[in-house]
């Protein structure tokens, strides 16, 4: 099946959580973070009479605040940490496969999808080796809240609640994985949808469309606009590609757009001319939909196709048309418009690099080093588990 109305993984956990959310902001001990997917800002609107696409970002900042969340941060944040980590792979893996290392695997998968990550662990054991180690946009922001900046800011891990807010119903199931915990204590406490922010704002009695727009708080609610594109389909692997570009070759990137990756067909590949390897241009995958991901799988496997980079996201249309969105009913015209709302704020950015963003930067001085690094493989890498029956 595909993810078009409800994810067939969160299914399993489609379970409503804004109780626990309104019992966690009644608790005084506690410290409630939030922080919001990329996806959710181009859909939350629908349910407020918006048309798809328009980015409501500001509003529902404030709700945010509204409702009580002691901190508004954003997980494209922690988008752009999980491409300086997935950029450094993939220029590891390249340079490596460059220098004749029989060993290396490439292509190289995006992780940051947790229904396919489950759907490879089930039905590709063999191919654990190939996805990237780097953690999602979800699990790196709340294992820096914890173990970063609740020590800077002199909070017990144990007293910071990290909320996160997802197109996703998988991302429930994402949350609850042991490996993201740490003495029992998860790094993602809660995960609500998009449709269950919806209702959170309209139990707390607020109108959403009077509301003043208002900015993230600072660190984590500063992004690049390739951070944006993380909510649909190709952007991903796009934002990977403007930072693995200027790290491979040393040389500034001009044109960040590389169109070739965008668009809504269910499986494609697409050349990076701007990117050789052994003479010929970088070759990337692209599938939303598990019935497409398990095509191009096949093709890889058998060495039917030859590619350096594959992004599947489970959803159609990726993150903008997942499980825990505005219901959509499959319908192309409300995908596409959501696709080309989150373009849009990536277009309209002043930093479209991941690693152009100076609390990034700030954040690898101050705290995790390298990509890469000891440090950064300690919080913000992973390990895949065969799953097969
Ligand atoms: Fe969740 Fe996005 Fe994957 Fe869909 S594509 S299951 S919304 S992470």
């Amino acid at each position: 099946g595909q993810c078009v109305a409800v994810c067939p993984v969160g299914a399993l956990h489609e379970k409503d959580y804004t109780w626990e959310v309104v019992d966690m902001l009644a608790n005084p001990s506690k410290t409630v973070i939030v922080q919001v997917a990329p996806a959710v800002r181009v859909a939350l609107g629908e349910e407020f009479g918006h048309k798809p696409g328009t980015d409501v970002t500001g509003k529902m900042v404030t709700a945010l605040r509204r409702i009580g969340f002691d901190y508004v941060f954003d997980t494209n944040f922690a988008a752009d940490l999980t491409i300086m980590e997935e950029a450094a792979e993939l220029k590891s893996r390249v340079v490596r496969y460059l220098d004749g290392d029989k060993d290396v695997k490439l292509p190289i998968l995006t992780s940051c999808c947790p229904a396919w990550v489950k759907f490879i662990e089930h039905n590709f054991p063999d191919m654990l080796d190939i996805p990237s180690t780097a953690k999602s946009p979800q699990q790196m922001f709340s294992a820096i809240a914890k173990e970063f900046w609740a020590k800077e800011m002199g909070i017990k891990r144990e007293d910071l609640i990290v909320v996160s807010v997802m197109p996703c119903l998988a991302k429930k199931y994402e949350a609850s994985r042991e490996e993201f915990s740490k003495d029992g204590n998860p790094d993602t406490d809660i995960s609500i949808s998009t449709r269950e922010l919806a209702s959170l704002i309209n139990q707390s009695g607020i109108s959403f469309n009077m509301l003043q727009e208002e900015e993230f708080d600072k660190p984590f609610g500063m992004s690049s606009g390739a951070a944006n594109i993380f909510g649909r389909t190709g952007g991903v692997i796009e934002a990977a590609t403007r930072t693995a570009y200027e790290w491979i070759t040393g040389k500034e990137l001009e044109n960040v757009d590389f169109k070739q990756l965008r668009g809504l067909e269910g499986s494609r590949v697409a050349e990076i001319p701007e990117l050789q390897i052994d003479g010929a241009p970088l070759r990337i995958g692209i599938a939303h939909g598990l019935g497409d991901a398990r095509k191009l799988l096949e093709k890889v496997k058998n060495k039917e196709e030859v590619l350096h980079a594959i992004e599947i996201m489970a959803c159609k249309g990726g993150c903008i048309g997942g499980g825990g969105q505005p219901y959509h009913h499959g319908k192309f015209s409300i995908i596409k418009k959501r696709f080309d709302g989150i373009q849009a704020i990536d277009s309209g950015k002043k930093i479209r690099k991941s690693h152009e963003n100076p609390y990034i930067k700030e954040l690898y001085e101050k705290f995790l080093g390298e990509p890469m690094g000891e440090k950064a493989h300690e919080l913000l890498h992973t390990k895949y588990f065969s799953r097969k029956k």
